[in-house]
């Protein structure tokens, strides 16, 4: 047997159910805040990735899946959507054609980690960007989506973590604010952090190495740092999520591990995850467009981890696998072409309907109907035929009546709707 790559998995029948149920929700949500689908390729050139990702973070320097063409092209698997969604919206002027350009894509990703629980090569998001408003009020409702989709999924123990990054203006002075608080410290930290102090110290903030935290915990705020213009813009943005009622909390040490984030970043963390616990992150990239050659357009958007909002779902959902409305059995060869007209009827009418194309006896068949969860068996015999009729097996009282073969799809349609009904109730 040929295994799956390393931090790959298969996602299979019992567990698509809760993805379908996660991309559902997320798509309706979505929509009804106005926001378009868009697809874009898996692999695009690597140098947008170097130019928009950016070259100091995590993504660039260690994780991107790259290879040469054979056409000597440097392609690179997305590890993120933004870059691509940029490229789409300038390639396309998207915003000539689109009254806002609110768009949304949900898809594979490629990251070079070390796998475990909640992390991956391969993994899923679902991934939001709005292009051209700068307005406060777009992150407030961007924010008021990322956590109405975690409130849809029914996810429990959720936090909002949001900060400030400042812009171009103010960051200078944040960034000397922040080597000079490390001072001698820096030879301290560890080398990723090392590096960091002189490629780009707000990403120092990142670091999980537990021998480096009660350094970073000593380092200045961003908040406190941030110009006039990136103060209003906070401000505004925290007095929105106050309108909406959602809980948050400022997290200072909130940078995200991308280059191109300006003013608000935010981040949901669900409590019951363990160490990989953000569900999704995002922020502001008021000069991204412009970076990847288009004009001079602010975004902002966000990514959530399938793999890890399905994780966080509550056990029991509104949703099942599908079962089947009725299982057709049929005794002998002339009663067995009857049952595939039958068949084909029930599913023409759109009833889910299953057979036993192998069975042999009556009671090898009643055991798939049992097993698949029929909760009607329509039986087809010599008998039968010559009436003109079906039996129809009830499973749950295992009782049985003859019904004309003309009435057999209305029945398993009425049995059908009384199921649901019920089962809304
Ligand atoms: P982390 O700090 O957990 O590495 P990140 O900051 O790298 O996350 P983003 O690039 O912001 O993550 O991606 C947004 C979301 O995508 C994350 O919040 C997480 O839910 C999910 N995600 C990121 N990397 C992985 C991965 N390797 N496997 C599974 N999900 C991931
Ligand atoms: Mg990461």
């Amino acid at each position: 047997m040929i295994p799956a790559v390393r931090g790959t998995r298969d996602i299979l029948p019992g567990e698509t159910e809760r993805w379908a149920f996660v991309e559902g929700t997320a798509r309706r949500l979505f929509e009804q805040y106005g926001y378009f689908e868009i697809r874009t390729p898996i692999i695009e050139r690597e140098e947008l990735f170097a130019k928009g990702t950016g070259e100091t973070t995590d993504i660039v320097q260690k994780e991107m899946y790259s290879f040469i063409d054979k056409g000597g092209e440097r392609i690179t698997l997305r590890p993120e959507a933004t870059p691509s969604l940029v490229r789409a919206f300038v390639e396309h002027a998207l915003e000539q054609s689109m009254a806002v350009p609110k768009l949304y894509t949900l898809g594979p990703m490629f990251r070079y980690e070390r796998p475990q629980k909640g992390r991956y090569r391969q993994f899923h998001q679902l991934d939001v960007e709005v292009f051209g408003v700068k307005d406060p009020s777009v992150d407030g409702e961007v924010i008021d989506l990322a956590w109405a989709l975690v409130r849809a999924l029914g996810i429990e123990h959720v936090e909002l973590a949001i900060n400030s990054v400042g812009c171009p203006e103010c960051r200078p002075a944040f960034t000397r604010a922040l080597v000079e608080a490390l001072g001698r410290d820096v030879e301290k930290l560890c080398g990723d952090c090392r590096r960091r102090a002189e490629t780009n110290p707000l990403r120092i903030f990142d670091c999980k190495v537990p021998a480096d935290q009660p350094i970073i915990d000593r380092l200045p705020h961003t908040v406190d740092y941030l110009c006039d213009a990136c103060r209003v813009h906070f401000d505004a943005v925290r007095a929105d999520l106050d309108v909406y009622g959602i809980p948050y909390h400022v997290s200072h040490r909130l940078v995200r591990g991308l280059d191109y984030y300006t003013r608000t970043t935010f981040e949901v963390l669900a409590g019951h995850l363990g160490a990989q616990n953000a569900v999704l992150g995002g922020g502001r990239y008021d000069g991204l467009v412009r970076q990847l050659g288009g004009p001079d357009r602010v975004g902002i958007g966000f990514a959530a981890g399938i793999e890890r909002l399905v994780l966080a779902l509550p056990a029991e959902l509104p949703v099942a696998p599908p079962v089947p409305d009725a299982f057709v059995a049929a005794l002998g060869d002339q009663a067995r072409r009857e049952a595939l007209a039958l068949l084909r009827d029930l599913r023409r009418a759109g009833l889910n309907a299953q057979f036993d194309y192998e069975g042999r006896t009556l009671k090898s068949q009643m055991k798939r109907a049992d097993r698949l969860g029929a909760p009607l068996v329509l039986i087809l015999g010599e008998d039968e035929l010559a009436r003109g009729q079906v039996t129809v097996k009830r499973m749950a009282t295992s009782t049985q009546e003859p019904v004309p073969r003309h009435e057999a799809v209305a029945l398993v349609a009425r049995e059908r709707a009384a199921r649901r009904a019920a089962a809304t109730r």
